[in-house]
């Protein structure tokens, strides 16, 4: 049967697979204008040391950037850790002792959890002072209404969105929502930041939060727009004032963009960034693939292969732990690095529940490159993204799926 299903994928996906394709020849066209636009030379690749003055490639990296984003600027830096660390300077640079920060998409991301003061930390926002309001999604949408009745009646600093789904149930959020959600916001507040964490959002769609009106976006270069290249770092990119704002977090007050050696990452920043239609091309193609055959064995998938997608992010709902933890070791066994390690869930800095991960990938961490990880709590779900191309993700997950349905029938 399994043999069965394999063989139809090739026929039944073609015309999701058109429309991936002609996404990223969209996308790719938009960087390779940015490169040309912005005059990419190879002593572009060359870095500066120390304090990292006159750092030309990585100026023009944050150029290529904002030209992608059409966005006024940008803050591209290896020193910001991964996606977390670039969205944690971006509120701590934006948000003051009193001010509101305002998440209109649920609860935000498990790692910001310490950051916004969920957990008891003395570093976090709270202890700063910083208030925090939350409005929950209706049916994986805005609530409007709500949106708009708290911003008449309350002084917010920041809205915050978060268009992938995170450890969560709900879809993702569309970019014409975001758009949406912008008109309702501005109808009644000329001057709250709106912000976007963009993680596994980009170059899914043809637009990027920054061309409808939202004023900074925030990512990760482990995940799309490092391309599988990049080896670690993340990005924010927006209005110039508030980068400006951003970098004087991530470095000195006094000594913004100026400062930071980019230490001979800069081809690898722009490499990646090259790549990444082409890769998050390929991880869609793996993600919708793997959701047709789950959907094909009867399980429940989200987004289901034909859906439109948001984010590079498939779940599989398993409904039991043991299966959960089976899919996801097999994908460990099958990955190029440290196929022989067989994974256990265990804490995780920054996570409540324990996790199960599967990661065999160059960059630790990495989930641009096939990953699967999911927390070990009801109703077992697996958190599958990334894939550099198309044929190794379907070879490992294809090999995973035979591996799980051999476990399941014994
Ligand atoms: C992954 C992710 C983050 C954190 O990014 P890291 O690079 O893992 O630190 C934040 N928000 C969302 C929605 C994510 O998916």
């Amino acid at each position: 049967m399994i043999k069965d299903i394999i063989e139809s994928s090739n026929k039944d996906l073609e015309e999701v697979f058109k429309k991936i394709d002609e996404i990223e020849e969209y996308n790719s066209k938009k960087v390779l204008d940015a490169f040309i636009q912005n005059s990419i030379s190879e002593t572009d690749f060359n870095s500066a040391t120390g304090y990292g003055y006159n750092d030309i490639g990585r100026d023009k990296i944050e150029s290529v950037y904002a030209s992608v984003f059409k966005a006024e600027d940008a803050l591209v830096r290896s020193q910001f850790i991964s996606g977390t660390h670039a969205i944690s300077t971006c509120l701590f640079g934006l948000l003051r002792p009193g001010d509101m920060l305002l998440s209109i998409s649920g609860k935000p991301y498990d790692t910001l959890d310490a950051v916004i003061g969920f957990t008891d930390n003395n570093s976090s926002l709270k202890a700063f002072g910083v208030l925090y309001q939350q409005i929950d999604l209706v049916n994986d949408d805005f609530n409007y209404e709500e949106i708009e009745r708290f911003l008449k009646n309350n002084k917010v600093k920041l809205i915050e969105i978060q268009r992938s789904k995170g450890y969560s149930t709900r879809g993702s959020i569309s970019i014409d929502k975001v758009e949406k959600v912008v008109e309702t916001i501005r109808k009644v507040d000329k001057e709250v930041i709106i912000m976007v964490d963009n993680c596994y959002c980009e170059m899914v769609s043809k637009k990027e939060p920054t061309e409808v009106g939202v004023d900074i976006c925030v990512g990760s270069l482990i995940k799309n727009l490092g391309g599988a290249i990049a080896s670690n770092g993340g990005y924010i990119v927006g209005r110039k004032d508030l980068i400006e704002l951003c970098a004087e977090r991530l470095n000195v007050p006094g000594q913004g963009k100026e400062v930071g050696p980019s230490m001979g990452q800069n081809k690898y920043i722009l490499e990646g960034l090259f790549m990444a239609p082409m890769i998050v091309a390929n991880a869609l193609k793996t993600a919708i693939y793997t959701a047709y055959v789950f959907e094909r064995l009867g399980y429940e998938v989200s987004p289901k292969y034909d859906d439109e997608r948001v984010d590079i992010v498939q779940n599989i709902v398993f409904r039991d732990a043991n299966k959960l933890i089976d899919y996801v070791r097999g994908i460990q066994a099958n990955s190029k690095v440290d196929s022989n390690a067989i994974i256990e869930p265990s804490d995780m800095p920054g996570y409540d529940d324990k996790i199960v991960m599967a990661s065999g990938s160059f960059t630790q961490g990495s989930s641009i490159e096939l990953s699967c990880d999911g927390p070990v709590r009801s109703p077992y779900i697996a958190y599958q993204q990334g894939g550099i191309s198309y044929q190794y993700g379907k070879l490992i997950v294809t090999r995973a799926i035979e591996s799980f349905i051999e476990k399941e029938n014994v």
